[in-house]
């Protein structure tokens, strides 16, 4: 049959979610209307490119969605829907005009059709519900008239009574008899793809990389490397994604929300709330026991408290099934997002609602393991040099910009003080080591005399002169948390079995937003100097080393811990030389004898106890750096009141 062709136009399709809750994903399609059908093909109208079709007679509803304020996460933005039989289909126009356009034509063809519903629901189906009514059920009746003549913008309806939607029901026309076995689904029969949301944007840097959107959808096509995947966006443009930069799209994941921030703790949640020292500002948190959270909340003026106070609360789950979590005994919800959203309008109980949450808006994009996947080469042509930050052993590190934007800084090799050859090869296996609390290598520029290596940009520079340069101004929670960012970088080194051989406060560094990392790891055997490398020489790190180190160079995760140890002392005494008094060989002496560093005056008696358990003279009987993540994150819960 030739119909006469009425609109084209490349238009934007959403899976029709024919599960309850399965992911949704956002595909570019060529839509096609005729006086009998719409049909959509996956890039041009030919026959092997049709992806659906709808015959124009079976069309109940045409008209624009509302939008109630939810994030529309693909490119075009003016969603209409088009209901046939029992199903919706939702399709984005790039404009206004083109969705006018498209609803518009499409009324005018149906507007003879015996099926065309009373009602329709104005907003989408989502996750398992009207967006509009909250109805749960896809079949559930529209809850706003359909004017088939008129524009969305008329009054809704008074909202339907429980047994009237039933009544309803069965009132009901009954829908048209299912049409053969069509072909207007066959998209979405690739549902099953798993999909990630965006929590950054990502511009790529390479022809081979896939940008990201934040808040966009991604079909994950290829886990091929931990810290890359290789993706699909919804214009079918494939491409490597950071990994570190997407998450599950299911509801039981949290990271997807802005009130959710995973890597704050106790002490940074409260340097958050009063630096933004909002009524109601909040953040939902891991707590200490993995896998539960905890709601830490500010008001200002808090009853009983004669001002602002911050309270912590733990999110309980109730026992049995089904799961429910709450804040309050009285008020049950089957899962977080619903609990935030009730407390958000509710204080119930609470020294306040959940105002504002704090912490993600303006949180700036992690690190990637590398501007690209697979590359560690860098053109030293795109670096730009800013200024000087200091020098070390290997020479002088400066701040610069790649490709005239990333901030980087450069460390430029001086000549005979490294093994070149032997590091350019470990680095690309030190690119992969990728963390929140590592200080990321991004690449080398290798092709030319001096190397460069290139990392992460530290604004605060080195952890030993920011503890000096601030002395007296750290309480105890805030030296707890440097410790506890060290070694979560060091559980994961742990983790890959990966040694540091050199951990010191002189090797970590620290960004604008205070957060620790651990840096120059494993770097220690690149070093062309005795007197660093040697036992016996003057720079060898005696007084962090463990005894079957300095006696018989025996390095391992838990010569490590011994090191982590002299650096929770080097924190609590805010930047003194451990043994001050004390030459190398001397320390030697000391150490063998079983003589320790002492206690500092800001650690309290648990926290001293930590660093004697890493420095027991077994190392299989000092804790491991996941033990040692459990202990100090125990300490910062409890150096505050309990939560309520
Ligand atoms: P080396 O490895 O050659 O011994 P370092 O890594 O100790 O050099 O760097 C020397 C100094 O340069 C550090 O103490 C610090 O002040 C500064 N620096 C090094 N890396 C960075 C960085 N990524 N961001 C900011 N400052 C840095």
């Amino acid at each position: 049959m030739s119909a006469r062709l009425l609109l084209e136009e490349m238009l934007i399709k959403r899976s029709q979610q024919k599960k309850r809750t399965s992911p949704l994903n956002y595909k570019e399609r060529l839509f096609v209307l005729t006086q009998s059908q719409l049909t959509y093909y996956d890039g041009r109208r030919e026959r092997k490119f049709r992806r659906g079709s709808i015959e124009l007679s079976r069309i109940r509803c045409a008209e624009i969605v509302k939008n109630g304020g939810e994030i529309i996460p693909c490119q075009n933005k003016y969603p209409f829907q088009v209901v046939y039989d029992t199903n919706t289909l939702y399709v984005f126009a790039p404009s206004h005009d083109s969705r006018s356009l498209w609803v518009q034509s499409l009324k005018g063809e149906i507007k003879d059709n015996a099926v065309v519903s009373a009602k329709f629901h104005p907003q989408f189906w989502q996750e398992g519900a009207w967006l509009c009514c909250r109805q749960v059920e896809k079949q559930a009746p529209g809850c706003e008239e359909y004017n088939l003549f008129g524009d969305i913008s008329r009054k809704p309806l008074p909202p339907i009574p429980r047994e009237e939607r039933s009544k309803n029901k069965k009132q009901r026309r009954p829908p048209p008899p299912l049409p053969p076995e069509s072909d207007d689904d066959d998209d979405d029969k690739e549902e099953e793809e798993e999909v990630m949301v965006a929590l950054y944007d990502f511009p790529g840097t390479e022809p081979h990389d896939l940008s990201l959107v934040k808040g966009g959808e991604y079909v994950i096509l290829d886990k091929c490397d931990v810290n890359w995947y290789k993706a699909r966006n919804q214009f079918s443009e494939e491409g490597y994604i950071p990994s570190n930069y997407v998450t599950e799209k299911t509801s039981a994941n949290l990271v997807q929300f802005v009130w959710f921030s995973k890597q704050v703790n106790r002490n940074k949640a409260e340097e958050l709330l009063r630096k933004e020292d909002t009524e109601g500002a909040f953040i939902v948190r891991d707590s200490s026991t993995p896998g539960t959270y905890t709601v830490s909340l500010y008001a200002k003026s808090a009853p009983g408290e004669g001002g602002a106070a911050i309270k912590h609360y733990h999110i309980k789950e109730s026992q049995g099934s089904p799961l429910h979590f709450y804040l309050a005994e009285k008020h049950l919800f089957s899962s977080i997002p619903e609990l935030i959203e009730y407390h958000k309008h509710n204080a119930a109980g609470l020294v306040a609602r959940l105002r504002y949450p704090v912490g993600k808006q303006d949180k700036s994009a992690p690190s990637t393991a590398g501007f690209s996947y697979e590359k560690w080469e860098i053109n030293r042509s795109e670096l730009t040099f800013m200024k000087d930050l200091g020098s070390g052993q290997f020479g002088v590190v400066r701040l610069g910009k790649w490709r005239a934007q990333h901030r980087v800084a450069i460390k430029a090799i001086r000549e005979g003080a490294m093994y070149e050859e032997d590091f350019i090869e470990e680095a690309k296996i030190m690119m992969r080591l990728s963390h929140p609390k590592l200080v990321q290598l991004y690449g080398v520029c290798s092709q030319q005399k001096p190397i460069y290596i290139v990392t992460e940009f530290m604004e605060h520079g080195c952890l030993l002169n920011f503890l000096r340069q601030r002395r007296g101004s750290f309480s105890l929670g805030s030296l707890l948390s440097i410790c506890l960012d060290v070694s979560e970088g060091m559980e994961h080194l742990e983790a890959n079995g990966f040694l540091h051989r050199d951990l010191a406060s002189r090797n970590c560094l620290v960004n604008d937003s205070l957060v620790v990392k651990v840096s120059d790891f494993g770097m220690t055997r690149y070093v062309l100097d005795d007197q660093y490398t040697s036992s016996l020489g003057a720079k060898f790190p005696v007084k962090w080393s463990p005894p079957e180190v300095f006696n018989f160079c025996k390095y391992s995760s838990k010569s490590d811990v011994w090191s982590y140890g002299v650096l929770m002392w080097e924190v609590f005494t805010e930047g003194r030389m451990p043994f001050e008094q004390n030459q190398n060989h001397e320390v030697v002496t000391l150490v063998t004898r079983g003589h320790r560093l002492y206690r500092p005056k800001m650690a309290p008696t648990a926290i001293y106890d930590i660093m004697q358990l890493s420095w027991l003279e077994t190392p299989g009987d000092r804790p491991s750096f996941s033990q040692l993540c459990l202990m100090i994150s125990d300490a910062l819960e409890s150096e505050t009141p309990p939560p309520n």
